[in-house]
């Protein structure tokens, strides 16, 4: 297998840990320490990405060679990787939380492709390193999979996210959450290789502010700026206020588009919050099947729902002001900081209300439209309605007459479906008049309509049955469902099931089987 060109960056031009091991402490005056994966027994692809591969320069030929597994289960290192785990902090659940750090993730270095592109190549699982706190650096396969294919879900729904290229098996068991019998249960480890431009999240900013390092501070804003925002442009001040505000409108299209397919991130804490705009750490997420604001994935946010699906506008916007605080030294005047602030509220609005126009089919959300959304969600919500099916079968209704035929499907209970079936007539009544106004031909808009509405998103229940299956040793499910999820929008004949409506078995399961933050 060739190498790659690596230009390491972020080791070379940040300041690191003068302690060289992995053992766990507080790092101090650092944003990262250098630190050798941990070899596992028996190193096995399980599944890879096609896509991820070619962007970062792999053919299939060295994907499929016994060297890549050996790299990417971290037992070997290809010449000019430069392993560290990055230190960062974080708010979780609203509180601050002193340093976090990755605890299980170890960057290995950042490959320029043909292209010129700059991609991290990061592993998860690889074993421990000095921000592991109390755990073991490592990952179970079940989470290794969800992470593998949603992340490469997200972006063929044309989500930004960080990408994943390979899902190696260890060949070790991992001991995690999981009883039988009230004992625990070995399972498979595994290590992901994720892949993006650049995982520094809000929390790395944060540390340095919390510990009154305002020197590393400021190197670490200017860094980012110069790799990961390189069109910036200006004196320093200048080029700061630009990149908060480009942060700020980069989180709120993102948030737009989770909204815009109904992903839950389960787990919005700060540290999971990237600079770049990009959906990072897939733990607890969770897709809504009905449509249910007050949906959460995540088993430990039961009580609070602070991170249930309603509640993420809010909450990208309270984790970009414990950013904006934090930079505050850096900034040395709040205004600019408000403005991002503001710009979030402003892009949001602006962004979400394409977004609804856009599924809904209209050329655009007017004040008058408002009342018509506002009732549909409520209607979706009372009646328990699939919100992937009914927006791809909205597509199909005819203006000129329409029925309820095309959603049919979209309901989950027949005696929901029955007590609201008028009102959801009265409201299609409204909805055709609003479509005839804008007097788009029938298959543009349909067309149009099914450009933003997948047909396929990765139900929790259909990324459950993959991962039972490779359990069992069977690892064709994993492939065969990143597929499926390679072209969302387009019907895929032969593979209606995965559009199907949650089978009734898993209505009652939060994501897969009471999915923990760090399995
Ligand atoms: P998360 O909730 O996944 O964002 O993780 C929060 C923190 O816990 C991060 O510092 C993670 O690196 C760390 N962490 C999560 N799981 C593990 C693990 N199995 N071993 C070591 N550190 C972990
Ligand atoms: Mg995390
Ligand atoms: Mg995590």
């Amino acid at each position: 297998m060739k190498t790659l060109q690596f230009d390491n960056r972020f080791v070379r031009e940040l300041p690191g840990d003068p302690e060289d091991s992995p053992h766990v402490r507080q790092v101090h005056g650092a944003c990262y320490s250098r630190v050798m994966p941990t070899p596992v027994a028996a190193p096995r692809l399980i599944a890879w990405s096609p896509e991820v591969a070619r962007l970062v320069g792999f053919d299939e030929a060295e994907v499929r060679s016994p060297e890549f597994a050996q790299v990417f289960a971290g037992n070997a290192l290809l010449p000019g990787m430069e392993p560290y785990a990055a230190c960062y902090g974080g708010h979780q659940f609203g509180n601050w939380a002193g340093q976090l750090g990755d605890g299980r993730a170890i960057t290995l270095g950042e490959a320029i492709n043909a292209a010129g592109e700059r991609w991290e190549l990061q592993l998860k699982g690889a074993g421990p390193t000095p921000y592991s706190r109390r755990a073991d650096g490592r990952a179970v396969l079940r989470s290794s999979i969800r992470e593998f294919l949603c992340s490469e879900a997200m972006h063929h729904l044309g989500i930004p996210t960080t990408r994943a290229l390979s899902i190696v098996g260890t060949g070790e068991a991992v001991i995690r959450d999981m009883f039988y019998d009230g004992r625990p249960r070995p399972e498979p480890g595994a290590v992901v290789c994720r892949v993006a431009p650049s995982f520094i999240r809000f929390g790395n900013f944060e540390i340095f502010t919390a510990r009154g390092d305002q020197v590393l501070l400021e190197r670490l804003v200017d860094f980012t700026i110069a790799r990961d925002f390189p069109k910036l442009s200006g004196d320093t001040a200048t080029r700061r206020v630009d990149w908060f505000h480009a942060v700020c409108e980069r989180t709120a299209r993102l948030i737009v588009q989770w909204m815009r397919v109904g992903f839950v991130h389960g787990v919005m804490n700060t540290d999971n919050m990237s600079i770049l705009g990009l959906t990072i750490d897939y733990g607890p997420y969770g897709w809504i099947d009905n449509f249910d604001p007050g949906w959460t994935p995540n088993t430990t946010d039961a009580e609070g729902r602070r991170y249930r699906f309603g509640n993420q506008p809010h909450i990208a916007q309270w984790n970009l002001l414990q950013l904006a605080n934090a930079l505050y030294p850096a900034f040395g005047s709040v205004e600019p900081l408000q403005d991002g602030l503001s710009r979030y509220a402003a892009v949001y609005e602006a962004e979400s209300r394409g977004m609804l126009a856009a599924k809904l089919g209209l050329e655009e959300l007017r004040e008058e439209d408002d009342a018509l959304v506002e009732t549909l969600h409520e209607l979706m919500a009372a009646a328990e309605v699939d919100m992937t099916i009914f927006f791809r079968g909205l597509a199909r209704v005819d203006a000129q007459m329409p029925t309820l035929d095309p959603l049919r499907d979209a309901f989950y209970v027949e005696d929901k479906a029955k007590a609201h079936e008028a009102a959801f007539a009265d409201w299609l009544g409204r909805y055709a008049a609003r479509v005839r106004a804008d007097g788009l031909p029938a298959g543009v808009r349909q067309a149009r309509m099914d450009a933003v509405n997948p047909r396929y998103v990765l139900r929790n229940y259909l990324a459950q049955e993959a991962i039972d299956a490779a359990e069992q040793g069977d690892d064709a499910r994993v492939s065969e469902l990143l597929d499926v999820m390679r072209r969302p929008y387009d019907d895929q004949p032969g593979r209606e099931r995965f559009a199907a409506r949650r089978p009734d078995w898993a209505r009652n399961r939060a994501g897969c089987s009471m999915l923990s933050c760090s399995s």
